[in-house]
């Protein structure tokens, strides 16, 4: 049985991969079984900001699982430190809980909030409520479906947990009808990710900030995805001067070969842990944490923050040149753009075919929107490329969606 047909067979089907069975990486370039190369635009959904196979990394990965890779969290490791120490320093929090993927470490901070609620601001027990936004995307767990406004997420998966309430991103007004006495966070994204790259208003941010603050609310930031430079700054609520009481990081922090996340928060909020109160048998283990501290600090040595502001501005700049009907409009910030189809024209699953044909590999998120999201040490040239490739495959879309239109 070829690749295809084999996890097909065997895995459940809880995606639609693209038809492409990849090999090798190194960089921005993906390999397939043919030895066939694609510029990655995709970056395993932002955890590969670093490339594939950075050196330093692999340096790390490799002289780490030899020396000690997973004690388990019953003993200190020598590696913890140092690397929860780096995390609070660039984020500018006090104290961190790691975890493995994103969605264990939201959990955390909906368990960190809550609880803060109960101990520290005084609500009643089990009344405690977090404001969400609409459209959000915070992982697959089913307390975050949950809070979810996608069915398709839902669908089949309830009964779901209580104490979340949902709101129009973006919209400061609407948050603060919702507060309650009982709210103890405004939970959200600085930009929507997976509900398609989705800026908000300036301002939104330092707004919500300041909405918090007066009422006595917790602001947890999720930048799993938009976090570690990938919109041009180390973390996007850096773009409006504002610090959370609680982030959230995963993806890129393990460096694009490990699963590595953490919870990150002030003294006040990460002190309501205690012995008991949370754990995982494999967060914070001595090789995630050797790795984590390299991802971190090859962002900094490399200049991949000023790398993906730069280019970024470049990538936008040559998308927003492209004239074609079948672009509707594009929108992101740093090396993290969502182009957006008409959708009576085209699919951006239909795009996304047309751009793996031309050695170019992305995925559409919802209907019609491409990702446009390379690691960070994409070199010019080859992100030169894959916008080449994406301006050609919408004019080869526009006469095949004029002759659908007119049908
Ligand atoms: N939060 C955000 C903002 C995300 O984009 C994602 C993943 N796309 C998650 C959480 C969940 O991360 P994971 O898949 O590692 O659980």
């Amino acid at each position: 049985m070829d690749a295809i047909a084999l996890e097909n067979r065997y895995s459940a089907s809880n995606y639609h991969p693209l038809p492409v069975v990849l090999a090798r990486g190194h960089g921005a370039r993906l390999w397939d079984v043919a030895g066939r190369s694609y510029i990655d635009m995709m970056s395993a959904y932002s955890a590969v900001s670093h490339g594939h196979g950075h050196p330093r990394i692999l340096a790390v990965l490799e002289a780490q699982a030899r020396r000690l890779a997973v004690p388990s969290r019953a003993f200190y490791n020598d590696r913890l430190g140092p690397f929860l120490e780096k995390l609070c320093t660039v984020s500018g929090l006090d104290m961190a809980l790691p975890m493995n993927t994103g969605a264990e470490a939201v959990e955390t901070a909906i368990k960190a909030a809550r609880r803060w609620g109960y101990r520290v601001k005084g609500v009643a027990p089990d009344r405690a409520e977090i404001i969400v936004a609409e459209g959000n995307f915070h992982g697959r767990t089913t307390t975050i479906i949950g809070f979810s406004s996608e069915a398709e997420y839902r669908d089949g998966f309830g009964p779901f947990a209580p104490g979340f309430r949902a709101v129009p991103f973006g919209d400061l007004a609407a948050t603060e009808r919702a507060i309650t006495p009982e709210t103890v966070a405004v939970l959200v994204e600085p930009i929507q990710g997976e509900a398609g790259i989705i800026v908000p208003p300036d301002g939104w941010l330092a707004g919500l900030r300041r909405l918090c603050s007066a009422r006595g609310i917790l602001l947890i930031l999720d930048e799993v995805q938009s976090g570690l430079g990938r919109t041009g700054a180390w973390f996007a609520y850096e773009h409006e001067q504002v610090r959370p009481d609680g982030l959230i990081v995963g993806k890129a922090l393990g460096g694009g070969v490990l699963p590595v996340s953490a919870f990150i928060g002030t003294r006040e909020l990460m002190a309501v842990f205690t012995p008991g109160s949370h754990g995982s048998t494999f967060g914070g283990n001595a090789l995630a944490a050797a790795v984590g501290l390299e991802a971190l600090k090859i962002i900094e040595e490399e200049g991949l923050v000023e790398r993906s502001r730069t280019l970024g501005a470049h990538m936008m700049e040559r998308l927003k040149a492209i004239k074609s009907p079948v672009l509707k409009t594009v929108r992101g910030r740093g090396l993290w753009v969502g182009a957006e189809l008409d959708p009576a024209r085209t699919s951006a699953r239909e795009a996304c075919e047309r751009l793996l044909e031309k050695g170019v590999l992305s995925k559409e998120t919802h209907e019609s929107v491409v990702r446009l999201a390379p690691p960070l040490v994409i070199p010019r040239e080859e992100l030169d490329l894959a916008l080449d490739r994406f301006a050609e495959v919408l004019h080869e879309l526009e006469p095949l969606h004029r002759r659908r239109c007119a049908a």
